[in-house]
């Protein structure tokens, strides 16, 4: 028996936990925005029109890899074709696509933020801004998968923000992530001219990183014996 037969309504329930939690955070807002997670050859994802906020698991709809609902009453999201191309380009596990408010400012000024903290390097390092194309359109999912090659994230101009990640916990927290650091971009802009990180300090980032297996809890080694 493979996960997606067998449990359909965990992926449903898992999609609805997320969209909750970002609504929470206030990245998304009324009916804006689509999350979806892939397990195996379906999808599970938002349905059009749904108010994310309070989404319930009958409003995700599973569908398969070409798009035809295997699951659920209602139309699957309009940016279904750009889910499903970050699946078929990037493998990826989950999807977050969100207009929230710090993100769709930066999308709709810049043509990269750049990569002005060290947390950034999570998703890539500096984040493109895909080209404007009209919501649902080839065009737009086309855009928005070129700005994501080497990245887990993109800005889409003038409309939101796109992460997506191996698990759905971590596409969510990709989104975070994303958000903040748009956040904090408008800060230190208003300011001043931010200072962004170069290229020999990302890779020291990224090399301190993985010697200090950095992300990960780590225990307290057991208390040595008292030298006397
Ligand atoms: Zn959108």
């Amino acid at each position: 028996m493979t996960a997606s037969s067998a449990t359909p309504g965990r992926e449903r329930t898992a999609v609805a936990g997320a969209c909750r939690r970002l609504g929470a955070e206030g990245l998304l807002i009324g009916t804006a925005g689509n999350v979806s997670v892939r397990v195996e050859d379906r999808v599970a994802i938002t349905a059009t029109g749904a108010v994310l906020a309070d989404l319930t698991p009958d409003q995700v709809t599973v569908v398969d890899l070409d798009g035809k609902v295997v699951t659920g009453d209602l139309q699957p999201t309009s940016e279904l074709e750009l889910h499903l191309g970050v699946y078929r380009r990037y493998g990826a596990g989950a999807v977050v696509h969100t207009h929230a408010p710090m993100a769709t400012a930066v999308s709709c000024v810049l043509d990269e933020l750049p990569c002005l903290h060290y947390q950034l390097l999570a998703l890539g390092g500096t984040v493109r801004v895909a080209p404007y194309a009209t919501f649902g359109t080839p065009e737009l999912a086309e855009s928005v998968l070129t700005a994501l090659d080497g990245r887990s994230a993109a800005l889409m101009a003038n409309h939101g923000a796109l992460t997506h990640a191996p698990t759905l916990g971590k596409a969510v927290e990709n989104a975070l992530l994303l958000e903040w650091a748009c956040g904090v971009y408008q800060r230190a802009a208003a300011m001043g001219r931010p200072r962004v990180l170069d290229e020999q300090q990302q890779l020291a980032v990224v090399e301190a990183a993985i010697a200090r297996n950095y992300g990960a809890t780590h225990p307290v080694p057991p208390a040595q014996e008292e030298v006397r």
